[in-house]
């Protein structure tokens, strides 16, 4: 069996990964608070511990692992938007769940086994609160409760910072109910318009680290194999996580090996919205770049360093992707797709991946096999990366008719079964050509009624269209009928 090795912030080591039950190999991973879109930094979590999750399945049997990542549905967040938008919080909570999985699925991120919303495990947390105040590691105050963090002698050992150090580079909120200023809240109380359910303390809400430890308990155990997150949740959320688990089940001893994706930049800076480059994966999915592009560029820098999203990088991610297609599909017409071949991957990207998730390495034997035009190995690898090729010919083996047009941006599809047919090509490419042209001009105009309309027209066709700088291109999905274009161009 394939070794893994995963580094290990806990002991700030690579390590050989053994689970505790190789038939259930179980992972933890904090999920989004849902009141807004998932912005680059949430995805690359996402996709960091899903090609985790896939090496498990891999290495383990799919059916072998499992993988939680919960939805924080109560936060003062979620509140703030509510009042702002005057919208109820079920129905923000609920589009925006829906909109963070939508995103995902674009970016290839299997859904994990077990994702728990909060506000449905509440009962658990106010029993896990329960025992933290019996064992002397919780008191309730004025309708909070908050978890003494001098109880336990261990805080601060997963960051490696002592308390002081944490008090002076905290923000800690000071507030009379507190015996000690690190002290964190469990509980706190709830006014009667904001959401909150009857506890021993009253009418309140869970604080926020209380829902980990108590889905993570319900869900996996008082120990389990992987938990992971973002580096910037280690502190608090992590540390208060590990002191509340091992404080109400110190037999358990919680997560034993724990797992740092570090953060993303945006062209050398960090993203924030006072710099104007900050961005979604779905402003980034309607600018017309695909799923894939943004998992590709993300797998070529390892989950514990420092990544860089640039355009250049998506830009070259996108032509190996549309290589890759083209490999593939180059062969549709003539013979059965060899994409289609269930090899299982090369033990040298297994491998790479075994070691600590060195994607970069697992790309750079992509990159080889398709120079080598080695079919097979290729698509078994891209599946073990979390790519379907079937789909990548279809988004990207679009260059089929390139040739014809006059402008070597503008490009028609083949469908998702490689039925490049002429008719479909010719209607498209009419369309395609005419609007390129009112394109052009309405950047002078200003008047983009004609453009909207070909798009329209499009879309409603089956068509998918993509608009950027350089040009216009038009690709054929695979309900795509010809038909609907007639007289538009
Ligand atoms: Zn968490």
């Amino acid at each position: 069996m394939t070794t893994i090795r995963f580094h290990n912030t806990r002991t700030r080591r690579k390590e050989v990964f053994e689970p505790i039950d190789a038939s259930n190999v179980r992972m933890y991973v904090c999920g989004p608070t849902v009141y807004d879109r998932a912005h680059m930094g949430n995805a690359r979590a996402a996709v960091s511990f899903d090609m985790a999750y896939r090496l498990l399945r891999h290495v383990y049997g799919a059916d072998h692992v499992t993988y939680v990542r919960n939805f924080t549905d109560v936060d003062d967040k979620i509140n703030a938007k509510a009042a702002e938008t005057g919208r109820p919080i079920s129905d923000i909570t609920a589009e925006t769940t829906q909109w963070y999985l939508d995103d995902m699925a674009a970016l290839g991120v299997l859904e994990p086994n077990e994702m728990p919303r909060a506000t449905q495990y509440i009962g658990q947390m106010v029993a896990m609160i329960e025992e933290l105040i019996a064992k002397g590691h919780a008191y309730a105050a004025e309708g909070h409760v908050l978890f003494s963090v001098k109880s336990y002698p261990d805080y601060g050992k997963l960051s490696g910072r002592s308390v002081d150090d944490m008090i002076a580079g905290a923000r800690v909120e000071v507030a009379p109910y507190k015996r000690d200023p690190m002290d964190f809240v469990l509980w706190k109380p709830s006014s009667d318009d904001l959401p909150g359910w009857d506890s021993p303390w009253g009418r309140g809400r869970p604080g926020w680290h209380i829902e980990c430890s108590a889905m993570a308990y319900e869900l996996l155990g008082e120990t389990f194999d992987i938990h992971g997150g973002g580096n910037d949740l280690m502190f608090p959320h992590h540390e208060n996580e590990i002191a509340q688990s091992c404080c109400a089940h110190p037999e358990g001893g919680f997560a034993r090996y724990w797992l740092h994706n570090e953060m993303l930049q945006v062209e050398g800076k960090k993203m924030s919205k006072s710099l104007g480059n900050f961005f979604t994966v779905h402003d980034l999915l309607e600018q017309g770049i695909p799923g894939e592009v943004i998992r590709f560029v993300f797998l070529q820098t390892h989950y514990g360093k420092p990544m860089d999203w640039t355009a250049k990088k998506a830009e070259e991610a996108e032509k190996t992707l549309r290589k890759i297609a083209q490999l593939f599909a180059a062969p549709i017409l003539s013979k059965p797709w060899s994409g289609n071949s269930t090899i299982d991957p090369p033990q040298e990207v297994v491998d790479a991946l075994a070691n600590d998730l060195n994607t970069s390495l697992a790309l750079t034997h992509v990159r080889t096999y398709l120079k080598n035009g080695e079919e097979p190995k290729l698509a078994a690898s891209l599946r073990l990366l979390g790519f379907e090729p079937t789909l990548l010919v279809e988004k990207f083996a679009s260059l089929q008719m390139r040739s014809k047009s006059s402008d070597a941006r503008l490009s028609v599809g083949v469908d998702a079964k490689g039925d490049a047919t002429s008719l479909n090509g010719d209607a498209l490419m009419k369309v395609q050509e005419k609007l390129q042209i009112e394109r052009q001009i309405a950047l002078k105009t200003k008047d983009f009624s004609e453009v909207d309309r070909l798009k329209a027209a499009l879309l409603d066709a089956g068509a998918e269209v993509r608009m950027s700088k350089d040009g216009v291109e038009v690709f054929a999905g695979a309900d795509f009928d010809a038909s609907k274009l007639e007289g538009l161009a």
